[in-house]
């Protein structure tokens, strides 16, 4: 039986970026927050190249963008890719123009143990009673409502802390997102599996595309090298899960051969050895990690970042998610504890704009796959769009579909696998001409997908730098809300 029992307006599950940024969001309108942690910061996190959003959004809104700045992470200006059907490497920055000095077209590489324990210092500064080392075991919840967790300490003993609201910011391990739209829906799609591990160093590209993040595809899939320091290098592979039997066998030996295999990644490397400190000595392995729910949301419960959903390592998405979720949904629960809208209007307009960043990255990153081709391999040929399974693209539409989101691209109008081919020849259009362009603008932006993926980013983007979107936000959605000036509550539009 519990012993204690506490009260507080919002208990969030979980300290990890969505965990802290949405902790930090309500704590900022004067709210009473706990946030429980299972482990013990700084923690080892995969997920090290962070978008510009995050950063200069996020991080802005939440008073921390400065501290983040002075960690000396590794400024990254875009990615480098040898992908599709040009053998030779090409690149995409986040600047408009490459000639345009903009302050905000950056992001960082990160030691997530790091870029966590800023964040997570940065909610207890705001007021959060962040308490580490306190695992949750289950939601108290009746009839009508989620009503609080059940937790334990280093003690052992079992405690109860009620609230308001209850957030799952668990991550891919949480053990209560059930509670939330019941099972989660996993994608064929992306059935990946990824291994990685770490080097004491390795070549970087010349500057100033030092920092970029080197994605490149090779026969079995494709690998990521990411510079963390300079002596320090991420390296990752993402395969087939038909190989998870033999990378789980010896998994540094799967990863040794796999970053053999592909002479741009191998060559970058030689002589290289591998990072013998901790937490960077081990080679780890995840699977199982791209599926959404069906719901994000009942009263007195809301889900963020990993618990939620998540698409696939390529390209970055996952923080740039995972704190976006967590500001919407932060803007849902200052508005609903200060009593000011219907509850069901608040969390609807928090999942349709979650759902609908969700959907934008998951319908980029097919036609991103789509683009790379290779008829003797069998991963590549896998990932034709033309081969998405049929109960997929319905589960898919269903997902971004009947939103009535007010927004054509994604109706549920059955028209998922067209947009996605059409989106697939857009992009590589568009890359197919970067290495002519004549530098003046990115090619890249001239890509309606592309623009469309980067406009909510590129919205977080101007407010924290400018304190406001540049334009009226107008809603997503007929008598749809819109952030209020300081980007922490919902106003009627
Ligand atoms: P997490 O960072 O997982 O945090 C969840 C926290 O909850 C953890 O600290 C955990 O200890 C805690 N917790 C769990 N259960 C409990 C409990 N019962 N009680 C209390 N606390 C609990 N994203 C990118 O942006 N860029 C990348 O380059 C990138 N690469 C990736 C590569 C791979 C192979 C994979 C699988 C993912 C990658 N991602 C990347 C995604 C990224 O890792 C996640 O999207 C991101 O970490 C999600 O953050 P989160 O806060 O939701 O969850």
């Amino acid at each position: 039986p519990a012993q204690t029992t506490e009260e507080f307006d919002v208990v969030v599950v979980g300290g990890g970026p969505a965990g802290s940024t949405v902790a930090s969001a309500v704590a900022l309108k004067g709210h009473r927050v706990l946030l429980l942690e299972q482990q013990t910061f700084p923690r080892y996190q995969i997920g090290e190249s962070l978008l510009p959003s995050t950063v200069h959004g996020v991080c802005r809104i939440l008073g921390v963008e400065e501290e983040v700045a002075r960690a000396g992470f590794k400024p990254k200006r875009g990615g480098t890719f040898r992908w599709g059907r040009n053998r030779d490497p090409w690149q995409f920055s986040f600047a408009l123009s490459p000639r345009l000095a903009d302050p905000t077209s950056y992001a960082y590489q990160v030691e997530r143990s790091r870029f966590d324990q800023i964040l997570l210092d940065n909610a207890r500064r705001l007021g959060v009673d962040v308490r580490e080392g306190c695992r949750v075991k289950d939601v108290l919840a009746d009839e009508e409502r989620v009503r609080g967790v059940e937790w334990t300490g280093a003690d052992g003993a079992s405690r109860q802390a009620r609230a308001r609201y209850v957030v799952d910011a668990s991550g891919n391990g949480s053990r209560i997102h059930g509670e939330v739209g019941g099972k989660r829906t996993y994608s064929d799609f992306f059935r990946n599996i990824a291994v990685f591990g770490y080097f004491a160093g390795g070549a970087r590209l010349p500057a100033p595309n030092d920092g970029n993040i080197f994605c490149a595809a090779f026969e079995e899939g494709w690998l990521w090298y990411i510079p963390l320091r300079d002596d320090l290098t991420s390296v990752g592979a993402v395969v087939s899960r038909e190989n998870a039997a033999d990378i789980q066998r010896d998994p540094e030996a799967a990863w040794r051969r796999l970053i053999d295999a592909c002479p741009e990644v191998r060559d970058l490397l030689t002589g290289v050895p591998r990072a013998t400190e901790t937490p960077y000595d081990q080679v780890r392995v995840r699977k199982d990690w791209s599926y959404w729910k069906s719901r994000l949301w009942r009263p007195g419960m809301v889900l963020v970042g990993d618990a939620a959903c998540f698409v696939d390592p390529v390209l970055s998405s996952g923080v740039h998610l995972a704190t976006y979720g967590a500001l919407l949904a932060a803007r849902s629960l200052n508005s609903g504890l200060a009593g000011a809208v219907d509850e069901a209007r608040l969390f609807e307009e928090f999942e349709t704009r979650y759902r609908h960043e969700y959907g934008l990255f998951h319908e980029f990153l097919v036609s991103f796959y789509d683009m790379h081709q290779d008829e003797r391999s069998y991963f590549w040929k896998a990932r034709k769009v033309t081969r998405l399974g049929t109960t997929e693209l319905e589960s898919f539409v269903e997902l971004v579909g009947g939103l009535a989101s007010g927004d054509s691209s994604l109706g549920g109008d059955g028209q998922a696998g067209a947009r996605v081919a059409e989106a697939a020849s857009d992009f590589d259009r568009a890359v197919g001409r970067l290495p002519d362009s004549d530098g003046l603008r990115n090619p890249l932006y001239e890509s309606t997908t592309f623009r469309e993926v980067f406009r909510e980013g590129t919205v977080l983007q101007e407010r924290g730098l400018l304190g406001g979107p540049l334009e009226d936000e107008t809603p997503v959605r007929p008598g749809g809300l819109v952030a209020s000036e300081d980007g922490l509550t919902w106003v009627a539009g």
